[in-house]
């Protein structure tokens, strides 16, 4: 069962959180204030966090700046809920390292939605999503969120750990570098496409020694492509070439 812990210092609103979620299957926990959040996530791991933004002893956005910085809640999947309906105010979460954003007051279809939506993108979704992805040596574990190629750990940041992860989930298929941005940078769409490229250009320099990085496909016109090892064109890579492999079409020159 999927645990959602609801930092939230209102009783009543706490409470409505939790007669929504319960039902929809999920198991919460509660916390009413920044500081019963941090020790109850540093203790049992949620799978995702429903986070207030004005807490009583803590900014909402501070615990999860907090939260961003730690290696081991890096990448915790966290709703900000606020009464801060402004565009200013999403973006300023959004920056902070949100997830996603819920204004009050929200409908209990909306909240469903989102928790599900997230849940499904970080990979922790019920719907039959496997925990570990392993192609051509190279294994990504969602639940640990570690890394191995050929079983030793490869460290990689979190941007580059949700790039490889989206690759990782859709082998063989073209991806545009919006639908990157939008599966990978999520509900915070205020990054240049570029920055798409610099990421996978850190990404393939992770993979290069083991000759991984030839997976991390160029498709020229679109964007980017992880080599579906069952198809072949995708098979093992080699490490012998060491250029960016491109999928050129046919030249008539
Ligand atoms: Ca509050």
């Amino acid at each position: 069962m999927q645990r959602i812990l609801i930092v939230e210092d209102e009783h009543a609103i706490r409470g409505l959180l939790a007669f929504l979620l319960r039902p929809a299957g999920y198991e919460v926990l509660e916390a009413d204030s920044a500081l019963t959040a941090i020790d109850s996530v540093s203790g049992q791991r949620p799978d995702l966090v429903l986070l207030d933004r004005m807490l009583p002893d803590m900014d909402g956005l501070k615990v999860l700046k907090i939260w961003r910085t730690e290696a081991s809640t890096s990448r915790l999947p966290v709703i900000l809920v606020s009464a801060r309906a402004t565009e200013a105010d999403r973006v300023e979460g959004l920056q902070a390292g949100a997830d996603d954003y819920i204004t009050k007051p929200f409908s209990r279809d909306e909240l469903l939605a989102r928790v599900q939506s997230l849940l499904r993108r970080t990979g922790n979704g019920s719907g039959g999503v496997p925990e570990l992805r392993e192609i051509g040596g190279l294994a990504l574990d969602v639940r640990s969120l570690r890394v191995t190629v050929d079983q030793q750990p490869l460290p990689l940041g979190p941007i580059e750990f949700r790039l490889l992860n989206m690759f990782m989930s859709q082998p063989g298929r073209a991806l545009s570098r919006q639908q990157i941005l939008r599966q990978v940078w999520r509900a915070n769409a205020y990054v240049d496409q570029r920055t798409v490229d610099v990421h996978i250009r850190r990404l393939r320099a992770a993979l290069e020694p083991t000759g991984h990085h030839r997976l991390v496909q160029t498709v020229r016109g679109v964007g980017y492509r992880f080599a579906d090892p069952h198809s072949a064109r995708g098979a093992r890579p080699s490490p012998s070439r060491s250029d960016s492999p491109e999928e050129t079409p046919v030249r008539t020159s």
